[in-house]
């Protein structure tokens, strides 16, 4: 199978792209990327050079360039992951959002709708999405897949857009899709813009860690190897046509969240208990922003078996080692233009 993953430079992309090239070697996995600041050919450097791996660097954006690829190497599946990803981002910048998320999600289709020729024996588009998708709850209930879409931010609107591109192109043109929808990831190789790596950054430097609002908001989140390998259970095993959620069971207040990361953190670092609690600042509130995400992946775990293979705890400290071990790609990741980024976003408000 000649399996083209977008996206596999980013965050998770890079665990989804490992795990296809690591479990099936029998594939030939081509990661298309177009190398924006959130791509990183480092969080792959040990997939380099692998006999069913091969880069390709390119924007999806360009529909020809598109096809100019899905003509040289007849692509047989596609998992869709690539996306302009920052909720911040797209407050400050919305365009780049509807060109990547929407346009660029449109143009796949079509590469793959005019590839395929109507011939869809063993073909397969799946995209990957948020649960940002169905807005915001209050205290009580969860994101089921037949929540009805409510999104809140030019991001959510973005990929709730690519969503129902994807199905229009499943019930106009008969297209085999799948999709997934994933509460917060979080994990090695998180780009530090995200709350739990920018946490870590911070605390480490003995920064103030920035906390939106008073901390209020609640996410779920799940173990970004645990998505990937929800994506490979539902690539694989799920129905087409349809939609599957996935989350970690795990919803946290973020200001419980950033504690639970302090205490870990000073433990780590063999400071006092108490420590680095004290670099808690609270931040003007993200406009817009959404009071609760929560989501129920009881279709996902009842139809495909999937299930988190670690707690919360044991997967923040794993993330925890994995930074304090990983200096050298923060650094790099966080010079330049992350710089001027982070001083316009939490120290010029
Ligand atoms: P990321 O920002 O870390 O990575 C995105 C990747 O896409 C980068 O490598 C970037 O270079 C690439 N890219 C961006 N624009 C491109 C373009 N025009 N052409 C080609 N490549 C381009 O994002 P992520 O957090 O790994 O998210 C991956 C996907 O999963 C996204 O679709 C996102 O909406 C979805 N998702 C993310 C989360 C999360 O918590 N991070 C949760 C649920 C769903």
């Amino acid at each position: 199978m000649n399996l083209l993953i977008t996206g596999g430079a980013g965050f998770i992309g890079s665990h989804v792209v490992r795990l296809f090239v690591e479990v099936y070697p029998h594939y030939h996995v081509y990661n298309l990327d177009a190398l924006t600041y959130a791509g990183n050919l480092q969080n792959l450097a040990d997939v380099e050079g692998r006999e069913n791996y091969t880069f390709l660097r390119g924007d999806i954006t360009d529909a020809s360039y598109l096809e100019g690829i899905f003509q040289e190497h007849k692509f047989d599946a596609i998992i869709h992951l690539a996306a302009e990803s920052h909720v911040d981002r797209s407050i400050a910048g919305p365009m780049a959002f509807v060109q990547t998320n929407v346009m660029g999600t449109v143009n796949l289709l079509e590469a793959c709708r005019r590839s395929w020729a109507g011939d869809y024996a063993g073909k397969l588009f799946y995209h990957v999405s948020t649960d940002e998708v169905y807005g915001s709850l209050g205290a009580e209930g969860l994101f089921t897949e037949s929540t009805p879409y409510d999104p809140r931010s030019p991001y959510s609107a973005s990929k709730a857009a690519s969503d129902h591109f994807v199905r229009a192109w499943h019930h106009t043109y008969g297209m085999p899709v799948k999709l997934s929808n994933c509460s917060n990831n979080y994990g090695p190789n998180h780009f530090p813009e995200k709350l739990i790596p920018l946490a870590i950054h911070n605390i480490k430097a003995g920064k103030p860690v920035p906390v939106y609002g008073r901390g209020e908001n609640v996410r779920d989140w799940l173990y970004v190897k645990d998505h990937a390998q929800a994506i490979d259970a539902i690539f694989h095993r799920g129905k087409v046509g349809q939609t599957y959620n996935v989350g970690g069971v795990n919803e946290w207040r973020n200001i419980d969240l950033i504690e639970l990361l302090c205490d870990v953190m000073d433990e780590k670092l063999g400071r006092e208990k108490g420590d680095s609690r004290k670099l808690i600042t609270f931040v003007k509130d993200r406009a817009g922003h959404d009071a609760r995400y929560a989501i129920d992946s009881s279709k996902l775990m009842e139809e495909l078996g999937w299930e988190p293979s670690v707690t919360f705890e044991e997967g923040l400290r794993l993330t925890v080692d994995w930074y304090l071990a990983n200096e050298g790609w923060l650094e790099e990741v966080t010079s330049g233009h992350y710089r001027d980024y982070y001083r316009e976003q939490y120290e010029e408000r």
